[in-house]
């Protein structure tokens, strides 16, 4: 039996992403408030005094595994700090203009009115890794423990189930599972209250909703992969400020995706293309989908000249509303993309996930004040989240991607109408359940299959690159001598059922070259090769395997992508 260290903490934090450093901030903030009140006799209620908060986080540092879009919509980060720019906040540039592209393969058609959930005249172009370093930095300052490389393995129970902390990972354990001289036992942090806002697919929400059947009576989370490339490019190519959506090329009708281009200071391009991780088609590659779309001539026109600086792709949460958990047990809360926060219409999700965070952070001041850490105390989250304008925001475009899932006509006429009704066209028109993506992957004999999709897809290296190349843009380390992170739970499947009936699809929708299906000498058929080394963490295998086989868990901390400046 491992001796472990236990730590009490008041609140812990799992995961330094935008909804957990706004939510530790606001608690320390409203904290201070609250004991002011307090003690000039303006609250009639208990002193809640220094709390102990820690944040821990898998990364290297705060921001190194944050990878976003992203045009902030500054709604949260105004009402968390009202003069967050005279702070320093490190916004990049001001959305000056907005515009929409329908793509066919050849053509480009400019929406005449850019649809008003995509404008974002007057929002910020950010690096959410930068933001994300400077909240951490704003949250020290504010006397809140942030232990980076710490990566939270699983959650503890009491023995009514109530969430009573989290265990840290073990550091030096090798390959062969054998401890190393420089082997630590991870900490248990104990918590009054927990906290998970580990970004999309987080692996100790996934354990949590699994074992107090947080998603009973919702529909099944659905996710999209965000594939993006930092691009310098010669003056004059794209302007500062500027953001393009697109729909169309190469994405087929069935498939949702769409791109985005958009302008950062000094001649510097945020490209990416997103992939609903619901496609039916296994021979979908997202990172390929992504190559593709730099090859259309009005896209590649504004690369000419350039140079990829930075790579990187992270799954999002894209099921909004009727996809959430339930919000809280005993001793947790769920907050941002952990709990499908993210508006997929507006493919935004920075500022609910930071709202989320600040109305935890309300909610744990109740469960302090009243001494009451239990879901009695905490279900005032959900009701915050419904009373907020989250809400007013997520609940009018709750069919927005289940009507995708019905292909591209369905869901633009379904949006269309949401719109001008703000939803209400929705209480009478028939509900778009989500369907799990990894149940609607269609088998070889289906006949789903298109091999030629990529047939003109060649990589040069300049405009277009191959995983192996572009994870070397996205700076991943990992230890080598440690278990592989990434858990296949049954390889003999790998080798057999999913050869004939999907033909490894984790080849493709991988979007670092971790798995590759390996011709074996001495028993001629192909087995799962896994190089966990190159994993930038974006969880798409977890969600997207078609037999639910990988469970991805947290490496060494530290190892991962560096995600600086992204
Ligand atoms: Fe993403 Fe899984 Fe590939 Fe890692 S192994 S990069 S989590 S798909």
């Amino acid at each position: 039996m491992t001796e472990r260290e236990q730590i009490p903490m008041d609140v812990v934090f799992v995961g330094a992403g935008p909804a957990n450093l706004a939510a530790a901030l606001h608690l320390k903030n409203e904290i201070k408030k609250h004991d002011e009140l307090v003690d000039k006799g303006f609250k009639q209620a208990k002193k809640i005094g220094d709390l102990e908060i820690a944040i821990v986080e898998k990364g290297s540092f705060v921001g190194a595994h944050i990878l976003s879009g992203a045009v902030m919509d500054p709604i949260a980060i105004r009402e968390l700090m009202p003069d967050f720019l005279a702070q320093g906040c490190p916004v990049d540039t001001v959305v000056t203009e907005d515009a929409a592209w329908y793509l066919t393969p050849t053509r480009r058609f400019v929406a005449p009115i850019t649809p008003p959930p995509l404008k974002n005249k007057g929002k910020y172009i950010v690096s959410l890794s930068k933001i994300c370093e400077w909240l951490g930095e704003k949250c020290e300052e504010a006397g809140i423990n942030i232990f980076p490389e710490f990566p939270a393995s699983e959650v503890l129970y009491d023995e009514n189930d109530a969430v009573i902390g989290i265990r840290t990972g073990d550091k030096g354990i090798g390959k062969d599972g054998e401890k190393k001289a420089n082997y630590e036992p991870g900490v248990d942090l104990l918590a009054k209250v927990t906290v998970l806002g580990e970004g999309s697919r987080g692996s100790l929400a996934k354990q949590l909703m699994a074992r107090v059947g947080l998603m009973e009576g919702k529909e099944p989370q659905v996710f999209s992969l965000g594939v993006k490339e930092l691009w310098e490019v010669p003056e004059g190519n794209f302007a500062a400020g500027m953001v393009v959506h697109t729909l169309g090329f190469p994405s087929d009708t069935k498939t949702y995706g769409g791109g985005w281009i958009y302008g950062l200071k000094n001649n510097v391009v945020s490209i990416g293309y997103v992939t609903g991780l619901d496609y039916v088609d296994p021979s979908i590659d997202p990172h390929a989908e992504f190559q593709k779309f730099k090859t259309h001539p009005k896209v590649a026109e504004i690369l000419a000249g350039g140079k990829m600086i930075k790579y990187g792709a992270k799954s999002i949460n894209a099921g909004g509303y009727y996809t959430m958990p339930k919000l809280y047990a005993d001793g947790v809360l769920l907050v941002g993309d952990s709990a499908s926060f993210l508006n997929g219409q507006r493919i935004k999700g920075i500022h609910t996930a930071m709202k989320s965070g600040m109305l935890a952070a309300e909610t744990i001041i109740g469960a302090f004040e009243h001494e009451d850490y239990s879901s009695t105390a905490l279900k005032h989250f959900e009701e915050k989240v419904n009373l907020s304008w989250i809400y007013d925001e997520l609940h009018p475009v709750r069919n927005f991607h289940g009507a995708f899932q019905k292909g591209r006509w369905s869901g633009l006429i379904n949006t269309g109408l949401q719109f001008m009704t703000r939803g209400l066209a929705w209480g009478f028109m028939p509900r778009e359940h989500h369907v799990a993506g990894h149940e609607r992957m269609a088998k070889l004999a289906d006949g789903a299959i298109d091999q030629n999709r990529y047939a003109d897809l060649k990589f040069d290296k300049e405009l277009t690159f191959d995983k192996v190349t572009d994870v070397f843009y996205g700076a991943v380390a990992h230890d080598e001598d440690q278990p592989s992170h990434l858990h296949v739970l049954d390889t003999e499947i790998c080798a057999t059922r999913c050869v004939e009936e999907y033909d490894n699809p984790c080849q493709r929708f991988c979007p670092a070259a971790v798995y590759e299906m390996e011709k074996d000498d001495l028993t001629g058929r192909k087995e799962l090769k896994i190089n966990f080394s190159n994993c930038i963490h974006c969880k798409t295998c977890d969600v997207a395997d078609p037999y639910q086989i990988i469970n991805w868990v947290s490496p060494e901390g530290g190892g991962g992508p560096n995600y600086k400046g992204m």
